[in-house]
């Protein structure tokens, strides 16, 4: 059986459990499974100085969400309003979803 390390997903809701965005929460644009990173919404901004190039009319300091490890996130359950640990169940027609080990409620739906 292949695991995934994979516990979150695009679109996800997640907070950060470490670092210095810890107990910061948002969506999740865009997960990097090479490097087990995730880019979530307005969280770890960094500021990148842009050169001015091609259309751009100018540069300037540039704000972008910077990818966050994922051992540093974890899936926040609406109903607990606390991150929390998951697990992963059998649906119908073999699919598999993740749920909340705490209230039960189910994220892959
Ligand atoms: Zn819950």
């Amino acid at each position: 059986m292949i695991a995934s390390k994979m516990h979150v997903k695009k679109n996800d809701l997640v907070m950060v459990v470490n670092g210095k965005e810890k107990g910061k929460s948002g969506r999740i644009l865009r997960v990097l499974p090479e490097k087990e990173k995730v880019i979530i919404e307005k969280i770890n901004f960094i500021k990148r100085h842009a050169r001015p190039h091609g259309k751009q009319r100018q540069g300037g300091i540039l704000e972008k969400e910077a990818p966050l490890h994922i051992s540093n996130v974890m899936l926040l359950c609406e109903k607990c309003n606390k991150p929390v640990r998951i697990g992963h169940r059998m649906m119908e027609g073999s699919k598999k979803a993740r749920y909340c080990r705490k209230c039960g409620e189910i994220f892959d739906k």
